[in-house]
């Protein structure tokens, strides 16, 4: 991140108006990697629909069922998955806690041992659920690979966290084998990735159900998630005119959700919309939601490229003004705690730039 940042610093200097627009995209790419991506389009059931514990759950409770002369079996194994579901519980920030009981009428999951793989898989689950909330779980894990060969701890410890991604209600798996919800074994994965636990915050922060916010009909709020959910694996896949168009038809039918106009505004950016991505951004920078402050970053991005291009188009004092605007939202997030470091040392940068144009000019 250091090296990064000190190469753009050197890279920050005037080199005309044609070269601040490439820095608006510079700035965008490093304030990409400071934002953690997930695959929740990849986690969700059929691609589309949350299944996961109800947020009333709040204590899941599990028994673990020693086995029966099973080769490999030792002690310690039953701690080992423990301390795999307390990684798990610790990312999700209490909405999730995980007890365990021996008392078969008050268990949620029923954790099982068994001998062998059955072919590839080393664990599986079998679940029920009412209305895509889970009612209870069965899971299983293998002790032993196919030939036979005990797994070691590291990989039962990486076999259960693998496992409890999925009886959290991660459906399908990640594409990148530095995840735990990777598809194969991946040994020297030892813990959560970032990717991992913003995959798993991603998916309790969606409703548990379907259930349509006040004065939106459920139709309509069935149509919005639709488009949404095909806008937001667009915008993953960087296909950001796709998603432009997705996210418009979602706000057809939801039109004051401010997540889905700051992702208009932020695919606009991407596709160097400038006027168009400083519209929606402004939407969402001037009111309370949880986008405000980066909306508030893009923002100032977004209208210092609009002011940069206005002027190289002729329109001086048109592009002066945007450029004002710009300095401006840099200035509240300079000033405002919940900013980033890397959104405030950027937002300085951008407004020792905005500086220099209005010296050439004045
Ligand atoms: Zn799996």
């Amino acid at each position: 991140m250091l090296t990064r940042l000190s190469e753009l610093t050197r890279r920050i200097r005037w080199f005309g108006l044609l070269s601040l627009i490439l820095q608006a995209g510079l700035v965008l790419t490093v304030c990409a990697a400071v934002t953690v991506s997930n695959y929740l389009p990849q986690a969700l059931f059929h691609g589309q629909y949350v299944e996961r514990w109800s947020d009333s759950t709040r204590v899941i409770q599990i028994t673990m069922v020693p086995p029966k002369n099973i080769p490999g079996w030792r002690p310690g194994v039953t701690t080992l998955v423990q301390r795999a579901f307390n990684e798990w519980q610790t990312v999700l920030q209490g909405r999730i806690r995980f007890a365990y009981t021996y008392d078969p009428t008050k268990t949620d999951v029923t954790v099982r041992w068994r001998n062998q793989s059955k072919g590839m898989e080393i664990g599986n689950q079998s679940f029920r659920s009412t209305d895509k909330i889970f009612t209870d779980m069965d899971l299983e894990i293998a002790m032993n690979d196919p030939h036979g060969h005990a797994f070691s701890d590291a990989a039962l410890y990486y076999i259960a966290l693998h496992e409890i991604g999925h009886l959290l209600g991660i459906k399908g798996h990640s594409t990148d084998p530095r995840d735990i919800m990777y598809a194969s074994i991946q040994p020297n994965v030892p813990r959560l990735s970032a990717r991992d636990i913003a995959t798993v915050r991603a998916l309790y922060q969606q409703p548990a159900n379907i259930t349509n916010p006040p004065g939106i009909h459920l139709m309509a709020y069935r149509e919005y998630e639709y488009y949404s959910n095909l806008g937001n694996s667009a915008f993953q896949s960087k296909n950001f005119q796709d998603a432009l168009e997705y996210y418009g038809k979602a706000l057809r039918y939801f039109p004051s959700d401010k997540d889905t106009i700051y992702r208009v505004g932020t695919s606009a950016y991407n596709l160097h919309m400038w006027d168009v991505a400083a519209a929606n951004l402004q939407v969402v920078a001037s009111t309370p939601s949880r986008y405000r402050n980066d909306a508030q970053f893009y923002l100032g991005n977004a209208l210092m490229a609009a002011g940069a291009t206005a002027i190289k188009n002729g329109d001086k004092n048109g592009g002066l003004q945007k450029l004002a605007a710009a300095k401006r939202q840099f200035d509240l997030v300079q000033q405002q705690p919940q900013s980033s470091m890397v959104q405030k040392q950027q937002a300085a940068l951008c407004v020792a730039q905005i500086g220099k144009i209005y010296s050439q000019f004045h």
